[in-house]
């Protein structure tokens, strides 16, 4: 069956950090969808409509009359949104689909491993988890390269102190000796992933963003780890 597809409002446009900003776009009136945590939308300009692009949702299921994306400055559409979008514009929405769902079950611990703008599905899934005051354990392992470029950060510390079972770590990757920054360094490792497992056969593994990034995770948990390919769920960006 056809996706349904609508025009939303942009209510508000929220800088993250300097090249990456999140959308809220307004349901219209009487619009009612039926969607889950983690799934994506595809979004396209009302003047060109076949230039089309998929955004993961930022926001999550319980979020109603509205859905968030947040999106980085990066090629047509990415450059587009960051620098020209403004609350008030329009743009086409096909509705929610995708199957990178979070496995919400009580003793379930979600490994989530995450690099640059590939983090915002994540968000959906730590909000989803939080409000319904779930105790699945939500574990997030951020590459960045530098501490400027950690989105959702102050989101992502108010959700640790307010949900037990959720824990947040960043790694960066490009900072100069000279940098204060007291946290890890250097690239999502094996050793590191292993030290974050309490209990293998609960353990699920996610890993979304451009697909280098993806690659390497999906190497690091099935070959390194020895994991098998059921329990990593993977969403590529191309
Ligand atoms: C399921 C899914 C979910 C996604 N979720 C998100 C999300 O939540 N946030 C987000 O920011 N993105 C997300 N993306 C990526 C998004 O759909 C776009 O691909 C992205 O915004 C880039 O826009 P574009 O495809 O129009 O870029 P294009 O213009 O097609 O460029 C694609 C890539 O090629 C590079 N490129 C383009 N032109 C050149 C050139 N001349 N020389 C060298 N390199 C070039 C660009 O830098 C870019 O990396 C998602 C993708 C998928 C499939």
């Amino acid at each position: 069956m056809a996706k349904k597809t609508v025009e939303m409002e942009i209510e508000e446009v929220r800088t993250e950090i300097s090249d990456t900003k999140t959308l809220k776009l307004k349901w219209p009136e009487g619009y009612e969808v039926d969607f889950k945590t983690g799934q994506f939308i595809t979004v396209s300009w009302p003047d060109t409509p076949k230039y089309r692009r998929a955004y993961s949702l930022s926001s999550c299921a319980l979020d109603r009359d509205f859905f968030e994306i947040t999106v980085k400055r990066d090629g047509q559409m990415g450059t587009r949104i960051v620098d020209w979008a403004k609350a008030g514009d329009r743009l086409v929405v096909i509705e929610p689909v995708g199957k990178f769902l979070p496995v919400l079950e009580p003793d379930a611990h979600l490994l989530c491993i995450a690099g640059g703008s590939g983090v915002t599905p994540f968000r959906g899934f730590v909000r989803e988890a939080t409000r319904r005051g779930l105790k699945t354990r939500i574990t997030i392992l951020y590459s960045v390269r530098t501490t400027q470029d950690i989105i959702f950060e102050t989101e992502f510390k108010a959700l640790e102190k307010e949900n037990p079972n959720f824990h947040f770590h960043v790694t960066c990757t490009r900072l100069t000796d000279s940098d204060p920054w007291t946290g890890r360094r250097g690239r999502i490792d094996s050793e590191w992933v292993q030290s974050m497992i309490e209990d293998r056969e609960k353990t699920v593994f996610y890993a979304c963003g451009p697909n280098d990034l993806v690659l390497r995770t999906e190497e690091l948990v099935l070959k390194d780890l020895g994991i098998p390919e059921n329990r990593i769920k993977t969403e590529k960006w191309g």
